[in-house]
């Protein structure tokens, strides 16, 4: 039976046996292998087959338990023929171990003959070599099976072999075909393994570009926040600037045409006179000049009173407006503008009224500001109140403080336009305003003023039943040397005109 098998003997094995004479192999000789793998390489060998290793294992224990009861070893070797493992058989493993067969070795044909390790890797198929097979005759009495496994993708690079010895007594071809089948399920083992890694690496990959991607959302969201309190404080800011330059083309609007009303009559005026000396009417006109020059005078007055508030917000703006404090008494300076004014309110139907509960308070004011504070309301008091209304001007003593207040029974002013006629330039109602004209200055420059004073105001109002200015003013007096002189040379009546000029015109 063996003579007949060697006589059988495939081409690839008599090629091999024919290089081992070549060789001057001397088959009956047996040395031991010269190539022996370090102890370390080994170790970082089988570390590198790990995996591979593992799943051989595992079904190489399989084919050993489906044996049980026949003596097998199986050893896997990686491709270079370095064997890695050897399992089965103790005796066998024993027997072989004396010939110098054990893991770290390499089976190759200069060394070991014609074997079934290398003769495997070098044909990468199925190989058995029974009995006289092997060149060597101290393996006569084996029946040896290999088969290559590899990667079964696309580079189907060749990883090792897995062999099984056995004695030549117990050869069965079955041997080969289990281990065939068995390769075929470690090789879709490792495939499956190798995609799995690769799907592992890949989810490694897709896991931390995830997390970069997590990282710089929050980055960006980081900066999104940063960028919309930028962007928001940016659009606040601009937003107050178009309001502010909204109402200062409004305030230019209004102070060009409040300019402007004087100016034309004045103008024409000027030029009715400059006919009337032309055609020598002069004389013949006299009657109607004087109401001409009149008109011209309230007119001046108007334009004064507009320069003068223009002046005192810009000195006010830029922080040179002072107060010239003196001890005054403050019931005395109000009554006194009420009675100056009744004059101007009886030719408008309306009846202007004061009221105290203190005959004198002595308080540090400035009297030309506290004037312009009492008269700007008044006018505003007549400008917004019909024929017949009433004007109530009242003083009282609130122990920390003293309180003027304006009220009237005009128009009143909408809730929610309260706060905002405070502001420069603001006025409320243009259409009803026009009226009588302004130019939104006055209620600022009074607040600034009663400000100055350390004092505050503020409004109550209803729409269509009436207002009331309220002046708070801290009662307290200043020293002889604290106090600035006031200026004497003011013309009382002429300060009235202009304070009331645009009311009368
Ligand atoms: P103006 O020169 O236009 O009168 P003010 O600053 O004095 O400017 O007033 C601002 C606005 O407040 C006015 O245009 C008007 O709409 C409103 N206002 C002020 N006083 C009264 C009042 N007594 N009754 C109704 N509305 C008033």
């Amino acid at each position: 039976m063996l003579q007949q098998d060697y006589q059988q003997e495939p081409t690839y094995i008599i090629e091999s046996k024919k290089r081992c004479i070549e060789l001057g192999m001397n088959s009956s000789e047996h040395e031991p292998p010269k190539n022996i793998m370090a102890e370390l390489k080994l170790a970082e060998k089988k570390e590198a087959y790990k995996d591979i290793l593992e799943v051989v294992k595992f079904f190489s224990e399989k084919i050993i338990k489906s044996l049980e009861g026949t003596p097998i070893v199986i050893v896997i070797s990686d491709e270079n023929g370095y064997l890695l493992d050897m399992l089965g058989d103790e005796t066998i493993k024993s027997t072989i171990d004396q010939l110098g067969i054990k893991t770290g070795i390499q089976f190759s044909e200069e060394d070991m003959g014609t074997n079934v390790v290398s003769l495997t890797l070098k044909q990468n198929h199925p190989v058995q070599l029974i009995g006289t097979n092997h060149y060597h005759t101290f393996l006569h009495n084996s029946a040896c099976y290999g088969v290559p496994f590899h990667y079964m993708d696309i580079d189907n690079a060749i990883l090792g072999s897995i062999c099984i010895m056995t004695a030549v007594i117990l050869h069965n071809p079955f041997f080969l075909m289990t281990l065939t089948t068995v390769v075929d399920s470690i090789e879709r083992e490792l495939l499956l393994r190798k995609q799995n890694n690769k799907l592992n690496i890949l989810n490694q990959i897709m896991v931390s570009k995830n997390k970069k991607i997590e990282e710089q959302k929050k980055e960006l969201e980081v900066v999104i926040e940063f960028l919309s309190i930028d962007i928001t404080t940016e659009i606040k800011s601009n937003k107050s600037m178009e309001k502010e330059l909204k109402s200062q083309e409004e305030f230019l609007a209004n102070i060009s045409h409040e300019l402007k009303t004087p100016l034309n009559v004045i103008y024409s005026t000027i030029q009715l006179f400059n006919m009337y000396c032309k055609n020598g009417s002069l004389d013949k006109n006299r009657d109607s000049i004087f109401r001409y020059i009149n008109s011209m005078m309230k007119n001046c007055h108007r334009l004064s009173k507009l320069i003068n508030n223009i002046v005192d917000l810009s000195k006010i703006e830029a922080g040179f407006f002072e107060l010239k404090l003196s001890n005054n008494n403050i019931v005395e300076i109000v009554e006194e503008i009420v009675i100056s004014v009744s004059a101007y309110t009886d030719v408008k139907g309306l009846s202007i009224i004061f009221d105290t509960d203190t005959e004198e308070n002595i308080i540090a004011c400035d009297p030309e500001k506290i004037e312009r504070i009492v008269l700007n309301l008044i006018s505003n008091a007549i400008k917004f109140s019909d024929e017949g209304n009433e004007i109530f001007v009242k003083i009282q003593d609130k122990n920390e403080f003293i309180e003027i207040s304006v009220k009237d029974n005009g128009i009143g002013i909408e809730p929610n336009q309260l706060d905002m006629i405070f502001n420069r330039f603001k006025q409320v109602n243009k259409s009803l305003s026009r009226n009588a004209e302004g130019t939104g200055i006055g209620l600022s420059l009074v607040k600034a003023i009663v400000e100055l004073h350390q004092g505050r105001i503020y409004v109550e109002s209803e729409l269509g039943k009436g207002s009331e200015f309220i002046v708070e003013l801290p009662k307290r007096t200043v020293r002889q040397e604290e106090i600035f002189v006031s200026s004497t040379l003011r013309n009382k009546t002429e300060d009235l005109q202009v304070e009331l000029s645009d009311v009368f015109f």
